[in-house]
Protein backbone atom coordinates (compact mmCIF):
# COMPACT_ATOMS: atom_id res chain seq x y z
CA UNK A 1 0.00 0.00 0.00
CA UNK A 2 1.36 3.76 -0.82
CA UNK A 3 0.75 6.72 1.55
CA UNK A 4 -1.53 9.15 0.52
CA UNK A 5 0.64 12.72 1.22
CA UNK A 6 0.31 14.63 -2.09
CA UNK A 7 2.79 14.01 -5.22
CA UNK A 8 4.84 17.46 -4.64
CA UNK A 9 8.09 17.86 -6.33
CA UNK A 10 11.24 19.14 -4.67
CA UNK A 11 12.22 21.78 -7.45
CA UNK A 12 13.84 25.16 -7.64
CA UNK A 13 10.74 26.61 -8.90
CA UNK A 14 9.13 25.97 -5.51
CA UNK A 15 12.20 27.34 -3.82
CA UNK A 16 11.75 30.62 -5.86
CA UNK A 17 8.41 30.93 -5.38
CA UNK A 18 8.79 30.52 -1.35
CA UNK A 19 11.31 33.19 -1.55
CA UNK A 20 9.28 35.53 -2.99
CA UNK A 21 5.91 34.53 -0.85
CA UNK A 22 8.38 35.27 2.55
CA UNK A 23 11.38 36.99 1.61
CA UNK A 24 10.73 39.77 -0.36
CA UNK A 25 12.25 42.54 1.65
CA UNK A 26 15.80 40.41 2.79
CA UNK A 27 18.67 41.83 1.35
CA UNK A 28 21.19 40.84 -1.19
CA UNK A 29 24.55 42.41 -1.12
CA UNK A 30 27.36 42.34 -3.89
CA UNK A 31 30.97 43.83 -4.05
CA UNK A 32 31.05 45.12 -7.15
CA UNK A 33 34.75 45.05 -9.23
CA UNK A 34 35.18 48.79 -8.49
CA UNK A 35 34.74 47.53 -4.50
CA UNK A 36 31.48 49.81 -4.44
CA UNK A 37 28.32 48.13 -2.91
CA UNK A 38 25.27 46.49 -5.48
CA UNK A 39 22.41 46.25 -2.77
CA UNK A 40 18.89 45.20 -3.89
CA UNK A 41 16.29 42.57 -2.00
CA UNK A 42 14.83 39.26 -2.70
CA UNK A 43 12.07 40.63 -4.59
CA UNK A 44 14.08 42.55 -6.87
CA UNK A 45 16.24 39.20 -7.44
CA UNK A 46 13.24 36.58 -8.05
CA UNK A 47 11.80 39.51 -10.16
CA UNK A 48 15.54 39.27 -12.23
CA UNK A 49 15.46 36.13 -11.94
CA UNK A 50 11.98 35.28 -13.54
CA UNK A 51 13.10 38.20 -16.20
CA UNK A 52 15.90 35.69 -17.02
CA UNK A 53 13.67 32.28 -17.20
CA UNK A 54 11.63 34.82 -19.46
CA UNK A 55 14.60 35.83 -21.45
CA UNK A 56 16.31 32.60 -21.94
CA UNK A 57 12.61 31.00 -22.70
CA UNK A 58 12.40 32.73 -25.81
CA UNK A 59 16.17 31.69 -27.14
CA UNK A 60 14.47 28.25 -29.07
CA UNK A 61 16.57 26.34 -26.38
CA UNK A 62 14.96 23.02 -25.95
CA UNK A 63 14.66 21.74 -22.24
CA UNK A 64 17.67 20.64 -20.24
CA UNK A 65 19.81 22.55 -22.69
CA UNK A 66 22.86 23.81 -20.50
CA UNK A 67 23.71 27.38 -20.25
CA UNK A 68 27.00 28.12 -18.42
CA UNK A 69 28.30 30.61 -16.38
CA UNK A 70 31.93 31.74 -15.53
CA UNK A 71 31.23 34.31 -12.99
CA UNK A 72 32.49 35.38 -9.40
CA UNK A 73 29.76 35.61 -6.38
CA UNK A 74 27.64 38.37 -7.58
CA UNK A 75 23.92 39.26 -7.70
CA UNK A 76 23.65 38.20 -11.45
CA UNK A 77 25.14 35.27 -11.19
CA UNK A 78 23.17 34.25 -8.05
CA UNK A 79 19.71 35.05 -10.62
CA UNK A 80 21.37 32.29 -13.07
CA UNK A 81 21.13 29.98 -10.65
CA UNK A 82 17.63 30.12 -10.11
CA UNK A 83 16.48 31.67 -13.47
CA UNK A 84 18.17 29.01 -15.89
CA UNK A 85 16.81 26.38 -13.94
CA UNK A 86 13.29 27.48 -13.68
CA UNK A 87 13.55 27.63 -17.41
CA UNK A 88 13.79 23.93 -17.42
CA UNK A 89 17.65 24.38 -18.77
CA UNK A 90 20.28 23.28 -17.05
CA UNK A 91 22.76 25.48 -14.67
CA UNK A 92 26.78 24.90 -15.69
CA UNK A 93 29.02 26.68 -13.48
CA UNK A 94 32.64 26.53 -14.34
CA UNK A 95 35.78 27.03 -13.01
CA UNK A 96 37.94 30.07 -14.69
CA UNK A 97 40.87 28.67 -12.89
CA UNK A 98 41.02 25.89 -15.21
CA UNK A 99 43.51 25.55 -18.35
CA UNK A 100 42.01 26.63 -21.62
CA UNK A 101 41.96 23.09 -23.13
CA UNK A 102 39.88 22.19 -20.21
CA UNK A 103 37.66 25.14 -20.63
CA UNK A 104 37.45 23.88 -24.40
CA UNK A 105 36.62 20.39 -23.51
CA UNK A 106 34.08 20.99 -20.73
CA UNK A 107 32.52 23.89 -22.79
CA UNK A 108 31.89 21.31 -25.55
CA UNK A 109 31.69 18.19 -23.81
CA UNK A 110 28.41 19.49 -21.47
CA UNK A 111 26.99 20.68 -24.88
CA UNK A 112 26.79 24.65 -23.95
CA UNK A 113 24.14 26.50 -25.99
CA UNK A 114 24.74 29.72 -23.70
CA UNK A 115 27.96 31.41 -21.52
CA UNK A 116 26.89 34.18 -19.15
CA UNK A 117 30.48 35.24 -18.56
CA UNK A 118 32.04 38.41 -15.43
CA UNK A 119 32.83 41.25 -16.99
CA UNK A 120 36.23 40.72 -15.26
CA UNK A 121 36.85 37.53 -17.02
CA UNK A 122 36.02 38.21 -20.71
CA UNK A 123 39.30 38.32 -21.29
CA UNK A 124 39.57 34.35 -21.10
CA UNK A 125 37.41 33.82 -24.06
CA UNK A 126 40.23 34.31 -26.34
CA UNK A 127 41.91 31.46 -25.46
CA UNK A 128 39.22 29.20 -26.13
CA UNK A 129 36.14 30.75 -28.30
CA UNK A 130 37.36 29.49 -31.34
CA UNK A 131 37.19 25.96 -30.49
CA UNK A 132 33.47 26.30 -28.76
CA UNK A 133 30.10 26.32 -30.51
CA UNK A 134 28.01 28.75 -28.41
CA UNK A 135 24.96 30.58 -29.58
CA UNK A 136 25.34 33.45 -27.52
CA UNK A 137 27.52 34.99 -24.65
CA UNK A 138 26.18 37.46 -22.92
CA UNK A 139 28.19 39.58 -20.57
CA UNK A 140 27.36 40.34 -16.76
CA UNK A 141 28.45 43.84 -16.52
CA UNK A 142 27.65 46.60 -13.35
CA UNK A 143 27.14 48.96 -15.89
CA UNK A 144 25.01 46.88 -18.48
CA UNK A 145 27.59 47.43 -20.80
CA UNK A 146 29.22 44.32 -23.43
CA UNK A 147 32.18 44.75 -25.17
CA UNK A 148 31.94 44.40 -28.96
CA UNK A 149 31.36 41.13 -30.43
CA UNK A 150 29.45 40.19 -27.23
CA UNK A 151 25.90 40.37 -25.72
CA UNK A 152 24.47 42.18 -22.78
CA UNK A 153 23.09 40.45 -20.00
CA UNK A 154 21.53 43.14 -18.93
CA UNK A 155 19.97 44.20 -22.13
CA UNK A 156 18.84 40.40 -22.37
CA UNK A 157 16.98 41.07 -19.01
CA UNK A 158 15.55 44.44 -19.85
CA UNK A 159 13.95 43.19 -23.27
CA UNK A 160 12.06 40.63 -21.38
CA UNK A 161 8.72 40.44 -19.48
CA UNK A 162 8.61 38.79 -16.25
CA UNK A 163 5.05 38.94 -16.28
CA UNK A 164 5.21 35.97 -18.51
CA UNK A 165 6.70 33.51 -16.06
CA UNK A 166 4.69 30.86 -15.02
CA UNK A 167 6.18 28.74 -12.11
CA UNK A 168 7.19 25.33 -14.37
CA UNK A 169 5.86 21.92 -12.98
CA UNK A 170 9.04 20.16 -13.24
CA UNK A 171 9.56 16.59 -12.46
CA UNK A 172 11.79 16.41 -9.25
CA UNK A 173 14.23 14.20 -10.61
CA UNK A 174 14.83 16.54 -14.03
CA UNK A 175 18.53 17.67 -14.13
CA UNK A 176 18.81 21.24 -12.91
CA UNK A 177 22.51 22.18 -12.55
CA UNK A 178 26.28 20.75 -13.34
CA UNK A 179 29.80 20.66 -12.34
CA UNK A 180 32.87 19.32 -13.40
CA UNK A 181 35.12 17.61 -11.50
CA UNK A 182 38.45 19.58 -11.24
CA UNK A 183 40.15 16.56 -13.11
CA UNK A 184 43.66 15.92 -11.02
CA UNK A 185 43.90 12.86 -12.65
CA UNK A 186 42.26 12.46 -16.41
CA UNK A 187 40.04 14.49 -18.12
CA UNK A 188 37.07 16.60 -15.87
CA UNK A 189 34.05 14.79 -15.61
CA UNK A 190 30.13 16.39 -14.81
CA UNK A 191 28.32 15.93 -11.99
CA UNK A 192 24.55 16.51 -13.24
CA UNK A 193 22.59 17.39 -9.97
CA UNK A 194 18.23 16.78 -10.04
CA UNK A 195 16.11 19.51 -8.38
CA UNK A 196 15.40 17.29 -5.70
CA UNK A 197 18.86 16.38 -4.87
CA UNK A 198 19.54 20.25 -4.53
CA UNK A 199 16.43 21.01 -2.66
CA UNK A 200 17.33 18.23 -0.11
CA UNK A 201 21.01 19.09 0.04
CA UNK A 202 19.16 22.33 0.87
CA UNK A 203 17.18 21.48 3.57
CA UNK A 204 19.50 19.11 5.10
CA UNK A 205 22.62 22.19 5.17
CA UNK A 206 20.33 24.03 6.97
CA UNK A 207 19.75 21.38 9.98
CA UNK A 208 21.34 22.54 12.90
CA UNK A 209 23.71 19.49 13.08
CA UNK A 210 25.07 20.84 9.45
CA UNK A 211 25.44 24.32 9.10
CA UNK A 212 22.59 25.53 11.16
CA UNK A 213 21.44 28.20 8.34
CA UNK A 214 18.36 30.44 9.64
CA UNK A 215 16.68 33.29 8.68
CA UNK A 216 18.09 35.13 10.83
CA UNK A 217 21.27 34.15 9.06
CA UNK A 218 23.58 36.60 7.22
CA UNK A 219 25.87 34.38 4.87
CA UNK A 220 28.98 34.83 2.97
CA UNK A 221 30.44 32.27 0.80
CA UNK A 222 33.49 33.15 0.24
CA UNK A 223 34.07 29.73 -1.98
CA UNK A 224 33.25 30.62 -5.38
CA UNK A 225 30.09 30.25 -6.68
CA UNK A 226 31.89 28.27 -9.74
CA UNK A 227 33.43 26.09 -7.38
CA UNK A 228 30.52 23.06 -6.44
CA UNK A 229 27.70 25.60 -5.97
CA UNK A 230 29.11 27.40 -3.38
CA UNK A 231 28.59 24.72 -1.10
CA UNK A 232 25.12 24.72 -1.83
CA UNK A 233 24.86 28.09 0.03
CA UNK A 234 23.12 30.13 -2.61
CA UNK A 235 20.48 27.93 -2.80
CA UNK A 236 20.26 27.14 0.98
CA UNK A 237 20.59 30.81 2.05
CA UNK A 238 17.34 31.28 -0.38
CA UNK A 239 15.51 27.96 0.85
CA UNK A 240 15.83 29.73 3.98
CA UNK A 241 15.85 33.56 3.73
CA UNK A 242 19.06 34.75 4.60
CA UNK A 243 20.98 37.69 3.85
CA UNK A 244 23.41 37.00 1.46
CA UNK A 245 26.26 38.76 0.91
CA UNK A 246 28.58 37.93 -1.90
CA UNK A 247 32.07 39.07 -2.14
CA UNK A 248 32.52 39.32 -6.23
CA UNK A 249 36.04 39.07 -7.26
CA UNK A 250 37.81 40.67 -4.04
CA UNK A 251 38.74 37.48 -2.01
CA UNK A 252 41.73 39.11 -0.48
CA UNK A 253 41.68 39.30 3.64
CA UNK A 254 41.32 42.92 3.93
CA UNK A 255 38.21 42.84 1.04
CA UNK A 256 36.81 39.98 3.36
CA UNK A 257 37.16 41.07 6.92
CA UNK A 258 35.24 44.54 5.85
CA UNK A 259 32.67 42.56 4.64
CA UNK A 260 32.48 40.39 7.43
CA UNK A 261 32.54 43.40 9.51
CA UNK A 262 30.33 45.60 8.25
CA UNK A 263 27.75 43.50 7.29
CA UNK A 264 27.43 41.58 10.02
CA UNK A 265 28.04 38.22 8.78
CA UNK A 266 27.00 35.27 10.71
CA UNK A 267 28.42 32.44 8.41
CA UNK A 268 31.31 32.38 5.93
CA UNK A 269 32.44 29.41 3.95
CA UNK A 270 35.87 28.97 1.82
CA UNK A 271 38.97 26.87 1.88
CA UNK A 272 42.04 26.58 3.95
CA UNK A 273 44.06 28.93 2.17
CA UNK A 274 41.31 31.73 2.23
CA UNK A 275 41.33 31.32 5.72
CA UNK A 276 45.43 31.36 6.47
CA UNK A 277 44.68 34.56 4.63
CA UNK A 278 42.25 36.18 6.98
CA UNK A 279 44.24 34.83 9.62
CA UNK A 280 47.54 36.07 9.08
CA UNK A 281 45.40 39.37 8.81
CA UNK A 282 43.93 39.05 12.22
CA UNK A 283 46.94 38.67 13.76
CA UNK A 284 48.61 41.79 12.54
CA UNK A 285 45.68 43.88 13.28
CA UNK A 286 44.06 41.97 16.98
CA UNK A 287 40.50 44.08 17.17
CA UNK A 288 41.15 45.97 14.31
CA UNK A 289 37.30 44.43 12.76
CA UNK A 290 34.53 44.25 14.94
CA UNK A 291 33.45 40.54 14.08
CA UNK A 292 31.29 39.83 16.80
CA UNK A 293 27.92 38.36 14.88
CA UNK A 294 30.36 35.92 13.54
CA UNK A 295 28.94 32.39 14.03
CA UNK A 296 30.72 30.10 11.95
CA UNK A 297 33.81 30.24 9.43
CA UNK A 298 32.70 26.75 7.57
CA UNK A 299 36.01 25.25 6.33
CA UNK A 300 36.40 22.64 3.59
CA UNK A 301 37.88 21.39 0.72
CA UNK A 302 41.05 20.56 2.08
CA UNK A 303 41.97 19.76 5.69
CA UNK A 304 41.71 22.57 8.10
CA UNK A 305 44.69 21.81 10.44
CA UNK A 306 43.49 21.72 13.97
CA UNK A 307 46.14 24.76 14.68
CA UNK A 308 44.22 26.90 12.47
CA UNK A 309 41.15 25.69 14.28
CA UNK A 310 42.73 26.77 17.58
CA UNK A 311 44.88 29.90 16.54
CA UNK A 312 41.08 31.28 15.46
CA UNK A 313 39.00 30.28 18.94
CA UNK A 314 42.32 31.28 21.15
CA UNK A 315 43.59 34.42 19.71
CA UNK A 316 40.36 35.39 18.30
CA UNK A 317 37.23 34.07 19.61
CA UNK A 318 35.84 32.91 16.60
CA UNK A 319 34.59 29.16 15.79
CA UNK A 320 35.83 26.90 12.53
CA UNK A 321 32.75 24.57 11.63
CA UNK A 322 35.15 22.19 9.34
CA UNK A 323 33.66 20.39 6.79
CA UNK A 324 33.75 17.90 4.07
CA UNK A 325 32.46 17.32 0.36
CA UNK A 326 32.64 16.45 -3.33
CA UNK A 327 31.83 17.66 -6.54
CA UNK A 328 29.73 14.31 -6.75
CA UNK A 329 28.07 14.51 -3.35
CA UNK A 330 26.12 18.34 -4.41
CA UNK A 331 28.88 18.96 -2.39
CA UNK A 332 27.94 18.84 1.47
CA UNK A 333 28.89 15.14 2.82
CA UNK A 334 30.02 15.87 6.72
CA UNK A 335 30.08 18.03 9.11
CA UNK A 336 32.38 18.48 11.92
CA UNK A 337 30.28 19.36 15.15
CA UNK A 338 31.47 18.12 19.02
CA UNK A 339 28.87 15.88 20.05
CA UNK A 340 27.17 15.10 23.30
CA UNK A 341 29.45 12.02 23.59
CA UNK A 342 32.17 14.15 23.74
CA UNK A 343 30.87 16.88 26.52
CA UNK A 344 33.32 15.53 29.05
CA UNK A 345 36.31 15.15 26.76
CA UNK A 346 38.94 17.42 27.52
CA UNK A 347 39.66 20.49 25.47
CA UNK A 348 42.67 19.19 23.26
CA UNK A 349 40.57 15.80 22.53
CA UNK A 350 37.66 18.43 21.63
CA UNK A 351 40.24 19.96 19.30
CA UNK A 352 41.52 16.98 17.96
CA UNK A 353 37.99 15.56 17.20
CA UNK A 354 36.97 19.75 15.76
CA UNK A 355 39.98 18.98 12.80
CA UNK A 356 38.16 15.92 11.49
CA UNK A 357 35.65 15.59 8.41
CA UNK A 358 32.97 15.34 10.70
CA UNK A 359 29.73 13.28 10.60
CA UNK A 360 27.83 12.54 7.89
CA UNK A 361 24.90 14.47 7.31
CA UNK A 362 21.03 13.43 7.25
CA UNK A 363 20.46 10.83 4.93
CA UNK A 364 24.19 10.58 3.78
CA UNK A 365 25.49 6.71 4.59
CA UNK A 366 29.21 6.14 4.86
CA UNK A 367 31.77 3.44 4.65
CA UNK A 368 35.51 2.61 4.39
CA UNK A 369 36.64 -0.38 2.51
CA UNK A 370 39.76 -1.57 3.31
CA UNK A 371 41.95 -4.13 1.85
CA UNK A 372 39.99 -7.05 3.61
CA UNK A 373 36.71 -6.28 3.69
CA UNK A 374 34.89 -3.24 5.64
CA UNK A 375 37.09 -0.96 8.24
CA UNK A 376 35.94 -1.52 11.88
CA UNK A 377 34.32 2.36 13.15
CA UNK A 378 37.63 2.13 15.53
CA UNK A 379 39.03 5.28 14.84
CA UNK A 380 42.25 3.33 13.51
CA UNK A 381 41.14 0.82 10.46
CA UNK A 382 41.44 3.13 6.82
CA UNK A 383 40.32 2.42 4.17
CA UNK A 384 38.56 3.96 1.18
CA UNK A 385 35.79 6.35 1.84
CA UNK A 386 32.44 5.16 0.15
CA UNK A 387 28.93 7.39 0.30
CA UNK A 388 25.59 7.13 -0.57
CA UNK A 389 22.16 9.48 -0.20
CA UNK A 390 19.87 11.09 -2.16
CA UNK A 391 22.79 14.18 -3.43
CA UNK A 392 25.10 11.50 -4.14
CA UNK A 393 26.24 11.35 -8.05
CA UNK A 394 24.98 8.20 -9.62
CA UNK A 395 26.90 8.48 -12.56
CA UNK A 396 29.10 11.22 -14.91
CA UNK A 397 27.50 13.24 -17.31
CA UNK A 398 27.66 11.53 -21.16
CA UNK A 399 30.91 9.20 -20.49
CA UNK A 400 32.06 5.99 -20.09
CA UNK A 401 35.21 7.12 -18.36
CA UNK A 402 35.12 6.67 -14.19
CA UNK A 403 32.21 4.34 -14.10
CA UNK A 404 34.62 2.25 -11.93
CA UNK A 405 33.45 4.83 -9.37
CA UNK A 406 30.35 3.73 -8.74
CA UNK A 407 29.78 0.46 -6.85
CA UNK A 408 27.16 -2.37 -8.20
CA UNK A 409 25.41 -1.91 -5.09
CA UNK A 410 24.87 2.01 -5.18
CA UNK A 411 27.78 3.56 -3.53
CA UNK A 412 30.35 6.38 -4.71
CA UNK A 413 33.77 5.28 -3.91
CA UNK A 414 35.33 8.87 -2.93
CA UNK A 415 39.17 8.03 -3.39
CA UNK A 416 39.67 9.29 -0.14
CA UNK A 417 41.58 7.43 2.92
CA UNK A 418 39.49 7.53 6.35
CA UNK A 419 38.93 6.39 9.25
CA UNK A 420 36.35 6.58 10.81
CA UNK A 421 35.74 6.10 14.63
CA UNK A 422 32.69 4.77 17.12
CA UNK A 423 31.13 7.97 17.30
CA UNK A 424 30.43 7.90 13.30
CA UNK A 425 33.40 10.98 12.63
CA UNK A 426 35.23 10.57 9.74
CA UNK A 427 38.49 11.23 9.21
CA UNK A 428 40.38 11.61 6.08
CA UNK A 429 44.25 10.23 6.29
CA UNK A 430 45.11 10.84 2.41
CA UNK A 431 43.79 10.82 -1.05
CA UNK A 432 44.70 7.12 -2.80
CA UNK A 433 46.54 8.57 -4.83
CA UNK A 434 48.65 11.06 -1.86
CA UNK A 435 49.10 8.20 0.31
CA UNK A 436 52.79 7.46 0.56
CA UNK A 437 53.90 3.58 1.56
CA UNK A 438 56.93 2.80 3.03
CA UNK A 439 58.61 -0.13 3.59
CA UNK A 440 55.13 -1.59 3.50
CA UNK A 441 53.72 0.78 6.01
CA UNK A 442 51.10 3.60 4.98
CA UNK A 443 51.91 7.02 5.66
CA UNK A 444 49.14 10.01 5.95
CA UNK A 445 50.56 12.89 3.84
CA UNK A 446 47.70 15.37 5.41
CA UNK A 447 48.53 14.28 8.86
CA UNK A 448 52.39 15.65 8.43
CA UNK A 449 51.43 18.25 6.84
CA UNK A 450 48.99 19.30 9.54
CA UNK A 451 51.19 19.41 12.33
CA UNK A 452 53.95 20.66 9.86
CA UNK A 453 50.94 23.70 9.55
CA UNK A 454 50.89 24.10 12.93
CA UNK A 455 54.39 25.03 13.74
CA UNK A 456 54.43 29.11 13.69
CA UNK A 457 56.75 29.70 10.73
CA UNK A 458 55.02 27.64 8.12
CA UNK A 459 52.39 29.17 6.12
CA UNK A 460 51.94 26.22 3.83
CA UNK A 461 52.71 22.62 3.90
CA UNK A 462 52.61 19.33 1.59
CA UNK A 463 54.05 16.17 1.83
CA UNK A 464 54.46 13.86 -0.91
CA UNK A 465 56.07 10.55 -1.57
CA UNK A 466 59.43 10.48 -3.39
CA UNK A 467 60.47 7.13 -4.74
CA UNK A 468 63.10 5.41 -2.58
CA UNK A 469 65.09 2.51 -3.45
CA UNK A 470 65.07 0.76 -0.23
CA UNK A 471 61.64 2.39 1.01
CA UNK A 472 59.63 2.20 -2.44
CA UNK A 473 58.42 5.70 -1.00
CA UNK A 474 59.63 7.77 1.02
CA UNK A 475 58.09 11.33 2.80
CA UNK A 476 59.01 14.35 1.34
CA UNK A 477 58.03 17.95 3.41
CA UNK A 478 58.16 21.05 0.56
CA UNK A 479 56.53 24.01 2.87
CA UNK A 480 55.93 27.67 2.24
CA UNK A 481 57.13 29.57 5.01
CA UNK A 482 55.37 32.87 6.78
CA UNK A 483 56.93 36.63 5.28
CA UNK A 484 59.96 37.00 7.19
CA UNK A 485 59.43 33.64 9.81
CA UNK A 486 62.57 31.55 9.61
CA UNK A 487 63.19 27.74 10.72
CA UNK A 488 65.55 25.10 9.49
CA UNK A 489 65.08 21.45 8.37
CA UNK A 490 66.01 19.78 11.54
CA UNK A 491 63.81 22.25 13.46
CA UNK A 492 60.65 20.82 11.60
CA UNK A 493 61.73 17.37 11.84
CA UNK A 494 61.97 17.33 15.41
CA UNK A 495 58.98 19.34 15.39
CA UNK A 496 56.91 16.68 13.83
CA UNK A 497 58.64 13.87 15.57
CA UNK A 498 57.09 15.16 18.89
CA UNK A 499 53.38 13.88 17.15
CA UNK A 500 54.57 10.80 14.68
CA UNK A 501 56.60 7.86 14.30
CA UNK A 502 60.41 8.19 13.67
CA UNK A 503 59.95 5.94 10.49
CA UNK A 504 57.05 8.01 9.27
CA UNK A 505 59.01 11.43 9.31
CA UNK A 506 60.32 12.93 6.08
CA UNK A 507 63.89 12.40 5.00
CA UNK A 508 63.84 16.24 4.09
CA UNK A 509 62.04 19.59 4.20
CA UNK A 510 62.52 21.66 1.01
CA UNK A 511 61.62 25.48 1.31
CA UNK A 512 59.70 27.02 -1.64
CA UNK A 513 58.26 29.83 -2.74
CA UNK A 514 54.88 28.63 -3.69
CA UNK A 515 53.28 25.64 -3.71
CA UNK A 516 51.33 24.72 -6.54
CA UNK A 517 47.13 24.63 -6.82
CA UNK A 518 44.89 23.13 -8.73
CA UNK A 519 42.06 25.29 -10.04
CA UNK A 520 40.06 24.74 -6.16
CA UNK A 521 42.77 25.58 -4.52
CA UNK A 522 44.23 22.26 -3.13
CA UNK A 523 47.84 21.31 -3.21
CA UNK A 524 48.80 20.15 -6.57
CA UNK A 525 50.59 17.15 -5.63
CA UNK A 526 50.60 15.36 -8.53
CA UNK A 527 52.80 18.77 -10.40
CA UNK A 528 54.85 18.56 -6.69
CA UNK A 529 55.36 14.58 -7.74
CA UNK A 530 56.53 15.02 -11.00
CA UNK A 531 59.12 17.99 -9.75
CA UNK A 532 60.61 16.46 -7.28
CA UNK A 533 60.31 12.42 -8.79
CA UNK A 534 64.39 12.14 -9.25
CA UNK A 535 65.09 13.47 -5.54
CA UNK A 536 67.41 12.40 -3.44
CA UNK A 537 68.12 13.86 -0.20
CA UNK A 538 72.14 13.98 -1.16
CA UNK A 539 71.54 15.72 -4.04
CA UNK A 540 70.80 18.99 -2.11
P1 LIG B 1 36.15 18.71 -5.10
O1 LIG B 1 35.31 17.72 -5.83
O2 LIG B 1 37.00 19.54 -5.98
O3 LIG B 1 35.33 19.51 -4.15
O4 LIG B 1 37.19 17.87 -4.22
C1 LIG B 1 36.75 16.91 -3.31
C2 LIG B 1 37.92 16.42 -2.50
O5 LIG B 1 38.46 17.47 -1.71
C3 LIG B 1 37.55 15.35 -1.50
O6 LIG B 1 37.47 14.08 -2.09
C4 LIG B 1 38.70 15.47 -0.51
O7 LIG B 1 39.84 14.79 -0.96
C5 LIG B 1 38.98 16.95 -0.51
N1 LIG B 1 38.31 17.57 0.63
C6 LIG B 1 37.15 18.23 0.67
N2 LIG B 1 36.88 18.68 1.92
C7 LIG B 1 37.91 18.28 2.69
C8 LIG B 1 38.23 18.42 4.08
N3 LIG B 1 37.44 19.07 4.92
N4 LIG B 1 39.37 17.86 4.51
C9 LIG B 1 40.20 17.19 3.68
N5 LIG B 1 39.97 17.04 2.37
C10 LIG B 1 38.83 17.57 1.88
Amino acid sequence: MKGLTSDYQLTLPAMLRRAEALYGPKEIVTRRPDKSFHRYTYADFVRRAKKLAVALGELGLEKSDRVATLAWNNHQHLEAYFGVPCAGLVLHTINPRLSADDLAYIIDHAGDRVLLIDETMVKLLASFRDRVDLDHIYVLSADGSAPEGLESYEELLSGADEERFEYPDFAEDDAAAMCYTSGTTGRPKGALYSHRAICLHSMASAMTDMLGIAERDVVMPIVPMFHVNAWGLPFTSTLVGAKQVLPGPHLDPESLLENLANEKVTITAGVPTIFFGILNKLDENPGAYQLSSLRAMIIGGSAAPEGMIRAFAERHGLHVLHAWGMTETTPLGSVCHVSSQLDDAPEDERYRVRAKQGIPGAFIEVRARGDEGFAAWDGESMGELEVRGPWVSGAYFNTEEGTDKFTEDGWFRTGDIVTIDENGYVEIQDRTKDLIKSGGEWISSVALENSLMSHDAVAEAAVIAVPEEQWGERPLGVVVLKEGAETTEEDLISHLAAHHPKWSLPDAIEFVDEIPHTATGKALKMALRERYKDYTPAER
